[in-house]
C-alpha cells in the first residue's frame, strides 16, 4: 500500500515549499494540485470561455486533457499534449483557476486523475480539498496555514524574484478574496478534515515545518509497529 501525506491550506500558506522539501527528503512524488485547477484555468483564458456560464465550462472540460508528467523530480503539467508549467504561475490563472475550480465537472475530472497517482506512489500532495475529498485515507494530514499579511508578503517576493511586477496591497485583497471563494464554495470547501493537524507557519521556518511533520511521520510509524 502506497503512504500519503496531504497538505491542504489556503493560498501562499507555504505549501508546495513543504511539500517539495519534504518529499525529496523521504523520497516521495510531489503532487501539486493547484498546478492542475491552473492549467484548466489557463484554457478557459486561452478561449475565452466565460467563467460564469457552468454550461459553457462544462463544455470545455469536454475537450481538456491534463496530464502529470516528471522530469528530474520536478512535476510538469501538460494541457492537451503542451507543457504549460511556464504559463500558470500567475495571477491572472490563480484568480481564475480560484473561480473555476468551484465547478463540479472541473474538480470530477482532476480527482479523478489525482488519486489514480497517490494509489500507485508514495506521495505528500498539496491542494484545498487532499485531506477530506481527494485522499480521506491518507497517513498524515495536515492543515497548513498563516496570516494573510504573511501570505501576501510571501507571494509578493516569489513573484519579485521571478522579476514580476506587482503590488503588495493587490496581492493581499486577491489573496482574501481567493480564500473567501475557496471557503465558501459548495463543491469541495477548503477546510481542515477532522483528522488533520494544524500548523500555523507564521511564524515558522520551512525547516521546522518540515521538522514537525516528519516527527509525525515517525510517531504514526512507531504506532503501526504497536
Ligand atoms: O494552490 P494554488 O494557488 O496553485 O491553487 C490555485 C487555485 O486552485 C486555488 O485558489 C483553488 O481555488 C484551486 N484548487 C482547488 N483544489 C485543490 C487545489 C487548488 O480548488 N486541490
Amino acid at each position: 500500500m502506497s503512504f500519503n501525506i496531504a497538505i491542504d491550506g489556503p493560498a501562499g500558506a507555504g505549501k508546495s515549499t513543504i511539500a517539495k522539501e519534504l518529499a525529496k527528503e523521504l523520497g516521495f512524488i510531489y503532487v501539486d494540485t493547484g498546478a492542475m485547477y491552473r492549467a484548466m484555468a489557463l484554457y478557459f483564458i486561452k478561449n475565452k470561455i466565460d467563467n460564469k456560464n457552468e454550461e459553457e465550462i462544462a463544455r470545455a472540460c469536454k475537450c481538456v486533457d491534463i496530464t502529470i508528467r516528471y522530469e528530474n523530480g520536478e512535476q510538469q503539467v501538460f494541457l492537451n499534449g503542451e507543457n504549460v508549467n511556464g504559463s500558470i504561475r500567475n495571477e491572472e490563472v490563480g484568480n481564475m483557476a480560484s473561480v473555476t475550480s468551484g465547478y463540479s465537472q472541473v474538480r470530477t475530472k482532476l480527482v479523478e486523475l489525482q488519486q489514480q497517482l497517490a494509489k500507485t506512489e508514495n506521495v505528500v500532495m498539496d491542494g484545498r480539498d487532499i485531506g477530506t475529498v481527494v485522499l480521506p485515507n491518507a497517513q498524515i494530514k495536515i492543515y497548513l496555514t498563516a496570516s494573510v499579511e504573511t501570505r501576501a508578503k510571501r507571494r509578493y517576493e516569489e513573484l519579485r524574484e521571478k522579476g514580476q511586477d506587482c503590488d503588495l496591497k493587490q496581492i493581499e485583497e486577491d489573496i482574501e478574496k481567493r480564500d473567501y471563494q475557496d471557503i465558501h464554495r459548495e463543491n469541495s470547501p477548503l477546510k481542515q478534515a477532522e483528522d488533520a493537524v494544524l500548523i500555523d507557519s507564521s511564524h515558522l521556518s520551512i525547516e521546522e515545518v518540515v521538522g514537525e511533520i516528519k516527527k509525525m511521520i515517525r510517531i504514526s510509524a512507531k504506532d503501526e509497529r504497536r
